[in-house]
This record gives structure tokens, C-alpha cells and sequence, in this order.
């Protein structure tokens, strides 16, 4: 283990998960001259072919991890979902960025709004569910309809029921398994976007542009930049998303998901969801900015000075999932598009497979 700040090139960076995002930050790890060490329970893990040594254990194999912290210089992770004490056990033997503070809160649907809400930021109405009966006490809190989700291990709309007007609220305990949850409004958005942003070691920060973003069947189907909002309402979802990264002493980047409501009366901004890793709207960034989400992401855990995020186009990504990946032959002989392809042994409906980026001359900010 190395306690030098920054470290140089040459040393070993270890990343938590193997799947997209840890096969493109190892890619933009490798450029910068570090080297790669994945740990992943999954033997055909798409990081693991871009990757300069490789684990395959399971996350609560001591004896694996403990090998893994120390052939590494610094330990990240690609996904929230590594159990904390995987982190607890690492963050003993080697430094760990983000630290645990950011996984826990990430993790946790109620701590992670109950958070926002400390802070002073607005949240849709919500409320703790821990059994069947505390949802007719939320509903009472929350109106319908109403979104029940589970606090834990939800993702791409996964855990989450709603409720209507005249739905017999067991029905959606049953659905979402009868396990801790949150009960909250649901939101009339105009549209949903999102910030990324870095935070170095020293607290500094750098934020890409906004990017809005149109989910399909509870998937991000696209994220384009700029997005169709105001500098109010810009400068204020930066802001909280500063305020969350600082919260939680984060190191690297995070993205926060935000609704927006336009129309008179309603609160415009709404922030719903924490990601304490680089992000899939963040994608765009790799083509239509300065540098990378990737890049920003390995130089804040390594201790470089952020680079500058300043988009120099405006940009159109758009996610290959499923069988879209068909299409990538089609995709690289148009001139106008970039093609990322992830590498996944398997094609499976709903799986994210790859993504497009399609740029164009900087219109506005
Ligand atoms: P989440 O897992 O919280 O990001 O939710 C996945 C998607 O479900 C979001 O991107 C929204 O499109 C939708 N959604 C989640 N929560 C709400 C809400 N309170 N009101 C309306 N739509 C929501």
C-alpha cells in the first residue's frame, strides 16, 4: 500500500465491479499510465478484458480481499451495491474512495432522503415503510398516487410499485416483496435531469453541463446535452449536488437525478436519487467535454487536480439495450456516431449492451 498523494502513474488502482463503468474508468485509468486490478464475483465481466490483473471471488471472501488491498495503491468501486462491509474490511488495509459514507447513504433510500432533506433540499414527500400497516399511515402523508420502494437494491425502476387512486396498497407490498421501504409522491415532472460532478481529494469541485435524460420501460433510453432548462434552475441543481458531494466528504464523481416541474405553484426542482460513482448519463461526457466523467473520476481518487469539464459540443447519447446491439454494424458506418460496445458475453433483454454518442457544434449552454 502506497500513502503518497497524489500517486503517480505506475501505480495500481482497484476497482470494485467489473461491468461497463469499470471497464471504461480502467480505460481511462490506463491512459493516465495506472494500472488496473478488478474484483468481481462474475468470471465473464466486461471490465476484466481491459483490466492488467483480475480477481473473481465473491465480495465477502476475506481472504480474496485482503490479497486484492494489498496489490492495490487505492481502492474504488463501479456500483453501490458492494456490501459495506466488503468496503469496511478494504478501508482497514488501503485507502477507499468514495469512502463508506457515500456507499451507506447511496445504498439506503430513506437514509439517502433523509439526507437531502437535512441539507435543505427539496424532496417529494416521503415516508419510512417497515410493515404493511405503516403504508396506509404514509399514504395518509404522501396523497396518490404514491411510488412504494424498496430502501434497498433497487435499480432501472426494479423494487418499486405504485400506487393509484382505488389500488389496494397490499397488493404493492406484496409486489415489492414486503421488505423496508419508502413510500413516496409521485412526481408530475416536465422532464428528468441529472448532474455529474467530481469532487477531489481537496474538496474541489467540477461539474459537467446538466443532462436530460427520457427513460424507457423504467431504462435510461437517452441523455442529451444542454438541457432544456433555465440558469435558476441549473445553478440551483449544481448546488445541491455540491452540497450532498460535501456532506458526504465524497472523492470521485457522483451524479444526482433531479425532476423538474414546470408551471406556476409547483416546486420547480425535486432531487430523487443518489449515484456515488460515475454515471450513465454521464456517458456523453467521453466525447462532447474536455475530459471525461472517467477521467475525472480516477484523478480524484489518485489525488490529481481535477480536470477542466467544459463541453466543447452538444451531444445525443443514446443506450444499445437488449438486441439494439444488432444494429452496431449499421451504427460504425455512420461517420456522425461513436459507438461503445461493453463486451458482454450474453445478450439479454433489458441489458444494457452498449451506447451511441452523437455530437454536433456547440448551439448554447
Ligand atoms: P429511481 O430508481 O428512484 O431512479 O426511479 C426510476 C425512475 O422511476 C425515475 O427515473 C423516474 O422516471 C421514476 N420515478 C421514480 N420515483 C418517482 C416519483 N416519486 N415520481 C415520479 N416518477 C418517479
Amino acid at each position: 500500500m502506497s500513502t503518497l498523494s497524489p500517486l503517480p502513474p505506475g501505480m495500481t488502482i482497484g476497482i470494485l465491479g467489473g461491468g461497463q463503468l469499470g471497464r471504461m474508468l480502467a480505460l481511462a485509468a490506463a491512459r493516465l499510465g495506472f494500472s488496473c486490478h478488478v474484483y468481481d464475483p462474475d468470471r465473464r465481466s466486461p471490465a476484466f478484458a481491459v483490466a492488467a490483473a483480475r480477481t473473481e471471488a465473491a465480495y465477502d471472501d476475506t481472504d480474496a480481499l485482503a490479497a486484492f488491498g494489498d496489490a492495490v495503491d487505492v481502492v474504488t468501486y463501479e456500483f453501490e451495491n458492494i456490501p459495506a462491509e466488503t468496503i469496511a474490511f478494504l478501508a482497514a488495509r488501503v485507502p477507499v474512495r468514495p469512502g463508506q459514507r457515500s456507499l451507506e447513504v447511496a445504498q439506503d433510500r430513506l437514509a439517502e432522503k433523509s439526507l437531502m432533506s437535512e441539507l435543505g433540499i427539496a424532496v417529494a414527500p416521503f415516508a419510512a415503510v417497515d410493515r404493511m400497516q405503516d403504508v396506509y399511515s404514509a399514504l395518509a402523508r404522501t396523497g396518490r398516487p404514491a411510488m412504494l420502494k424498496t430502501r434497498r437494491l433497487g435499480y432501472d425502476g426494479k423494487g418499486q410499485c405504485m400506487i393509484r387512486q382505488g389500488d389496494d396498497p397490499r397488493n404493492a407490498w406484496r409486489v415489492i416483496g414486503e421488505v423496508p421501504s419508502i413510500l413516496e409522491s409521485r412526481v408530475a415532472f416536465t422532464r428528468e435531469i441529472s448532474v455529474v460532478l467530481a469532487r477531489g481529494e481537496n474538496g474541489a469541485v467540477a461539474a459537467f453541463d446538466i443532462a436530460e435524460n427520457t427513460h424507457r420501460d423504467g431504462i435510461l433510453h437517452q441523455s442529451r446535452v444542454p438541457a432544456d432548462i433555465g440558469p435558476d434552475v441549473a445553478g440551483q441543481a449544481v448546488t445541491w449536488t455540491r452540497a450532498i458531494a460535501d456532506a458526504l466528504d465524497h472523492v470521485g464523481v457522483i451524479a444526482v437525478e433531479y425532476f423538474h416541474q414546470e408551471g406556476s405553484g409547483a416546486q420547480p426542482l425535486l432531487a430523487n436519487e443518489i449515484a456515488p460513482r460515475v454515471h450513465n448519463t454521464g456517458h456523453h461526457t467521453v466525447e462532447a467535454c474536455r475530459a471525461s466523467q472517467f477521467e475525472q473520476h480516477i484523478r480524484a481518487v489518485v489525488g490529481w487536480p481535477l480536470a477542466d469539464p467544459s463541453r466543447h459540443s452538444d451531444a445525443v447519447m443514446t443506450n444499445l439495450i437488449g438486441d439494439d446491439i444488432a444494429a452496431w454494424a449499421d451504427i460504425a458506418a455512420d461517420t456522425t456516431a461513436a459507438l461503445t460496445v461493453y463486451g458482454k458475453a450474453e445478450t439479454r433483454r433489458g441489458r444494457k449492451m452498449g451506447h451511441v454518442t452523437r455530437i454536433s457544434p456547440l448551439k448554447s449552454t
